[in-house]
């Protein structure tokens, strides 16, 4: 899909905007979304659709009807929810069917996967311990290595790691390497490159999306690199599940983690999605519990621990039904639309979105990068203003988010945004600037703005 080109006039512009939407295969899925004002705050909470209010009705008047029997006589049935839900995602993230789960929460989630892959690479449960068949290799169990992660991570991702480690009487000072970022923006592949082959790495975890910047990045290319130096591969795929085609499975990726409220509009706190490649199958997960024991004898209540064949064996406790069942609807809507073409259309909407920033006073700036192949769902649009211009944006009914210091980002979600929106948003954008009406709002405390 070409994105419209920007014309000389404004009025033009628009114009050419409005005969993009016309011609939009997608426009129409717009309908079902409830999203308020001009919605562009998508990959921090994508907004209701009436699919997903459809299945969360449906498990409440289920609840009604069956109570306890609800395990069984649901419609699906509750006590297979999260491997259903888990088969249903799967084709998003190129996984096969008992790859995903969906349960916990992506911190939760990076929590035990993190943990046990860190345990399996420092070969088994018990690091101390030791053993000759450590994945890696590369480890010994006097000498763990250590987790590469980056600069410009989401932080609670960070917060996880270095608590698996410190559990592990680890300090995460000294197993935990940190790829610095050059510019602030990005990660350069090469400065991964000379972390792995410097340092004792023993799993790589990256985003397949920075949540700042929006840089993409090239999750086969990555995992190879990794796999090449001895080290296991995860990943996080908050900002990029339902807007990135992934491929997880071919590409060998050994695990991944996700969450479900962003592009894919499950609901705030929806359940989480994680990925473990069918190798791995059979690993004993750090954070056990019986909901991801061995389904067909869960309720024969053993003392003993038996992991289920598959993805979800990481399931701690019981699934949460209810923040579940708006997946059920939202996924209905991502799979119909096909994420082939919610990438053609996310492609088209960003780059819209550069072309009109790039024409915008000087003040502003692209902080994402420019080749559509290096970037995800999102813009970084820099100013030294941008936490009061994101406050002016919402008074005026456009929803965007502020990212310290000096970014708004701006999310056209596919399902409901159209490139009239994204030429509504840079105007907005020139108008407060040329005005100075942001300054109608308070400095963000601390002083920066
Ligand atoms: C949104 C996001 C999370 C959120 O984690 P929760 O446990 O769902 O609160 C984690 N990591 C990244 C990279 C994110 O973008």
């Amino acid at each position: 899909m070409e994105p419209p080109r920007v014309a000389e006039s404004p009025t033009e512009t628009r114009e050419r905007a409005r005969a993009a939407d016309a011609r939009d295969p997608l426009a129409s899925f717009a309908d079902r979304f409830d999203a308020p004002g001009t919605y562009m705050d998508g990959n921090s909470l994508g907004p209701l659709s009436e699919d997903s209010e459809a299945a969360l009705d449906r498990v409440v008047e289920e609840w009604r009807d069956h109570a306890v029997e609800g395990w069984t006589e649901g419609d699906p049935d509750w006590f297979h929810y999260g491997e259903r839900l888990g088969a249903k995602v799967s084709p998003l993230v190129g996984a096969r069917e008992a790859e995903v789960a969906v349960c916990g929460s992506t911190t939760a989630n990076i929590h035990t996967l993190v943990g046990t892959f860190y345990d399996e690479a420092n070969g088994g449960a018990d690091v101390s311990a030791g053993d000759a068949n450590s994945v890696s290799g590369a480890a010994t169990a006097d000498d763990p290595g250590s987790i590469l992660v980056n600069d410009l991570d989401f932080p609670t991702d960070h917060y996880a790691i270095r608590a698996q480690l410190r559990q592990r009487g680890l300090n995460p000072d000294d197993h935990l390497t940190v790829v610095e970022s050059r510019d602030g923006r990005t990660i350069a592949r090469e400065d991964v490159e000379r972390a792995l082959r410097e340092e004792n790495v023993d799993l790589l975890f990256f985003p397949a999306v920075l949540y700042r910047s929006g840089q993409l990045f090239d999750i086969e290319a990555l995992t190879d690199l990794a796999h090449e130096h001895g080290a296991l591969a995860g990943f996080d795929l908050a900002h990029s599940v339902g807007v990135v085609p992934h491929d997880l499975h071919s590409a060998g990726v050994d695990f991944a983690v996700w969450c479900h409220y962003k592009y894919l509009n499950a609901g705030p706190g929806a359940v989480a999605g994680l990925y473990c490649h069918e190798d791995h199958f059979g690993i004993r997960p750090a954070l056990a519990g019986w909901w991801g024991h061995e389904k067909e004898t869960q309720f024969e209540m053993r003392r003993t621990f038996t992991p289920a064949e598959s993805a979800g064996a990481f399931q701690i406790g019981t699934v949460p039904v209810l923040a579940a069942a708006p997946l059920d609807g939202a996924l209905d809507v991502t799979r119909e639309a096909g994420i082939d073409a919610i990438r053609a259309k996310s492609v088209a909407l960003t780059d819209y979105l550069v072309a009109l920033v790039d024409r915008l006073p000087d003040a502003f700036a692209v902080g994402s990068p420019r080749d559509s192949d290096r970037r995800g769902g999102h813009v970084a649009v820099e100013h030294p203003e941008a936490y009061r211009l994101t406050q002016a944006l919402k008074d005026r009914d456009v929803v965007v988010d502020f990212r310290p210091p000096n970014v708004v980002r701006v999310a056209p979600a596919p399902l409901y945004t159209g490139f009239e929106d994204v030429f509504d948003v840079a105007e907005t954008l020139r108008a407060l600037h040329e005005s100075g009406a942001y300054e109608e709002h308070e400095p963000r405390s601390g002083g920066v703005t």
